[in-house]
């Protein structure tokens, strides 16, 4: 069995050569099969072997260069009939090239999207190409083609929901512009037409992508559209905040503005810090329209839309608030100018509160409170812990609305499908708390991932007493343990400096290289970084910030103004400062974001996935270019070439007796009322001539090799 599952010749590097192989390399020769060599500089090559001698194979490559490498740089390729298979199962030689240069020579065609085995792959394409729209989505409706393509995963999710009457999920992975938003649009649009067949709801349903996406997504120097959740007052260099700032500023009306007292882009702090108010081929102030005209059609009231405006003209008015120190223990006092002026006057408060909220804060002494002056730097964390307070509730309320709108959830069956689309894995130059926290999250739906494809499947098979060798898969288990473990895992140890007056980003860091010393998944560094290894390689996180970014942002205080002020809030968000402040002013933000991820988890663990793993072709966001290096990390962080294993030797369909032998019983023309579901199981498919290998009989389960069940739905059809 195990030869079953490693398959003969199939290899991978970098263990270079899989058992078999070398035996085989006589067979290559004589029958001048085509090779993969492994060249010096790392890429690999197409050839034929000439000779061996020993461990040293002379090639001779495409190219007509002749080449001597060891036979470990070896692989077999191909046959050319297989080239650009749909689904990486139907290679007969699987390794990491052979996968590589299926993938290319379909994207050399359009082709963006492969299977491997149950995950879809979805190479971006950086340029439009006329694979979507109504007609393609018809025929993958209408099942006139069934080629791989996110219609035909969104059609699955949906006929398994029917089918299953479960609850169904459709999960996009991959790093920051690889694709994932786009692909969930495309996803959400097959949804929609199927789900209601009416036009104007999935025209909608798109354009409260539009509105999410103005307020959610912003330019980053990886994708000029890039889904983000924190930027609202510090930038990178040549990276933007949310376009809707930039929409405003670009495309209000003159009477708008002179309402907000608006300002160009370039006159507002929180926008013209990263020097980067424009991105190449898009116009803000078009997109301004377009953005009414979506809130128009998500129903948002112009009442509402004005004070949605008025806070983000607040937000932008806020950054511009300044402080000047007043004594020489750099206390600060705000300086009074037209920023406070006019953010007070959005808020709805006056300029006196706002200042004091913005340079004081309240110490208890007694029954009393008294007002102490805050430093610089704590005034302006404060000032800017407000302005992202505020786009945070309304966000918030935002989505609410939509949702209200659109009366998600309400399908007639009660069942749902989900399309998660988050923040893919990031490794930066400088990496910081936020990508501590991303990382995390993706290391635990990398968890999800590797539980369906590997490890449920493969206890299920063990457990139901079938014959089954393991398929190794790398296991993030004992990374996430070192985030997750309690008392001393890498988050519970960063709350727990909080408790400690003392403690500094650099005492963290000790006690990190102290505890996680042997950990394999750590590396100490110098100073105040430390290293984790993740999934999808090692990232060097600097802890410059940590302490204070994890602290709880929310202040009562904000809260107490904004709730008192009448301020412009949409009514319900003001609801929700006043209770979301309440309720979770005791929370780390690390906690409260590992809270949401479990209920996120706990939530999609209900459902039936679906992946789909999306890949960046290349770093320029460039049409037409392929970088091979660059796809294969990607591919081996999605564990891709183990996935096809998996399935190609697995039994992707699974249903207890009762189940099999309730929906085809009727195949079956002489039936004994005395057989248990298991004999009729049996029964069915002795009568339908499966093949041995096709299946498998578990105590409590039939399984199906991939392709087999179509066989019976089939007959079932036509009875
Ligand atoms: P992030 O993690 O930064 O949010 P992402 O994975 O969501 O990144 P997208 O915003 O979906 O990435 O894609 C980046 C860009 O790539 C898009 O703005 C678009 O230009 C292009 N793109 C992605 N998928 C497609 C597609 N199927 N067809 C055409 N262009 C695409
Ligand atoms: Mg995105």
């Amino acid at each position: 069995n195990n030869e079953k599952v490693n398959g003969p010749i199939a290899g991978s590097p970098p263990r270079g050569k899989e058992p078999g192989w070398n035996d085989n390399i006589g067979y290559f020769i004589k029958k001048r099969l085509s090779v993969w060599c492994r060249l010096p500089n790392g890429k690999w090559d197409l050839g034929k072997i000439q000779e061996t001698l020993g461990d040293e194979a002379t090639i001779s490559l495409l190219s007509g260069t002749v080449v001597k490498v060891s036979t470990a740089e070896l692989l077999p390729a191909n046959p050319d009939i297989l080239e650009g298979v749909d689904d990486l199962i139907q290679l007969s030689y699987l390794n990491e090239p052979s996968v590589l240069h299926n993938i290319k020579h379909r994207y050399a065609q359009d082709l963006i999207y492969s299977k491997a085995g149950p995950v879809l792959i979805a190479v971006n394409p950086f340029k439009e190409i006329a694979i979507y729209g109504n007609e393609i989505l018809t025929s993958y409706k209408q099942k006139a083609k069934d080629s791989p393509h996110v219609y035909a995963i969104a059609d699955a999710a949906y006929n398994e929901m029917m089918r299953d009457e479960k609850n169904q999920s459709i999960i996009l992975s991959g790093e920051s512009g690889a694709g994932k938003t786009e692909t969930a649009k495309y996803a959400m649009q097959y949804l929609a037409a199927l789900g209601c067949g009416n036009d104007n709801m999935v025209y909608e349903i798109l354009q409260t992508n539009f509105i999410l996406q103005a307020f959610g997504n912003a330019k980053t120097s990886r994708n000029n559209n890039s889904s983000r959740f924190s930027r609202v007052v510090q930038l990178a260099n040549d990276e933007r905040s949310y376009h809707i700032f930039y929409q405003l500023c670009a495309g209000a009306p003159s009477t708008l503005k002179d309402r907000l007292n608006l300002r160009m882009a370039s006159e507002y702090k929180y926008l013209n810090q990263s020097e980067c108010l424009v991105v190449d081929g898009v116009d803000d102030g078009m997109e301004f329209h377009k953005l009414v005209d979506a809130l128009d059609v998500v129903q948002i009231c112009k009442e509402d839309q004005e004070q949605a405006f008025a806070m983000l003209a607040a937000v932008l008015w806020l950054g511009n608030i300044s402080f000047q120190v007043i004594d020489n223990e750099n206390h600060v006092e705000v300086f009074t100018n037209e920023a406070v002026e006019n953010a007070a006057r959005l808020i709805n408060c006056s300029a006196q509160d706002l200042m004091l909220a913005l340079s004081t804060h309240k110490i208890q002494a007694g029954k009393d409170f008294i007002a102490k002056k805050l430093t610089m730097q704590k005034a302006i964390d404060r000032r800017d812990a407000l302005a992202k307070f505020i786009y945070t509730r309304l966000f918030e309320w935002l989505v609410v609305q939509i949702n209200k709108s659109v009366k998600v959830g309400e399908l007639s069956t009660g069942r749902s499908i989900s399309i998660l689309d988050i923040c893919g894995f990031e490794s930066f130059k400088n990496n910081s708390f936020e990508q501590f926290c991303i990382n995390y999250a993706n290391e635990r739906l990398q968890q999800h991932f590797n539980r369906h494809l590997f490890k449920l499947e493969q206890e299920e098979y063990e457990e139901d007493g079938i014959d089954w060798t393991k398929v190794d898969f790398e296991d993030n288990q004992e990374c996430l343990n070192m985030f997750e473990t309690k008392p001393l895992g890498l988050l519970s140890l960063l709350d727990e400096e909080l408790n400690f007056p003392n403690a500094t980003d650099l005492t963290f860091t000790n006690k990190l290289k102290q505890y996680f010393n042997d950990n394999p998944c750590f590396k100490g560094q110098r100073g105040r970084a430390f290293g984790v290894c993740h999934y999808a390689g090692e990232v060097i996180y600097d802890t410059n910030g940590f302490l204070e970014k994890n602290r709880d942002p929310m202040h009562s205080e904000f809260i107490h103004l904004l709730s008192s002020s009448g301020c412009q809030l949409p009514k319900s968000a003001r609801l929700s400062c006043q209770f979301g402040g309440l309720e979770t002013s005791i929370q780390s933000v690390a906690t409260e974001f590992k809270s949401q991820l479990f209920k996120l988890m706990h939530q999609l663990d209900k459902t039936t996935p679906h992946f789909i793993c999306c890949i960046k072709p290349n770093a320029k966001q460039f049409p037409g270019l392929y970088e091979d290096d660059l796809v294969s990390q990607q591919l081996r962080c999605c564990g891709v070439l183990e996935v096809v294993r998996i399935s190609r030797y697995g039994y992707p369909t699974r249903m207890t007796h009762q189940e099999f032998a309730g929906r085809y019983g009727f195949l079956l023309t002489e039936t004994n009322i005395s057989w248990d579901p298991l004999s009729m199981s049996v029964a069915i498919l002795k009568k339908n001539n499966f093949l041995p290998d096709m299946y498998e009989v578990g105590y409590t389960k039939v399984y199906l090799r991939m392709g087999q069940i179509e066989r019976l739905e089939e007959q079932r059809k036509q009875f």
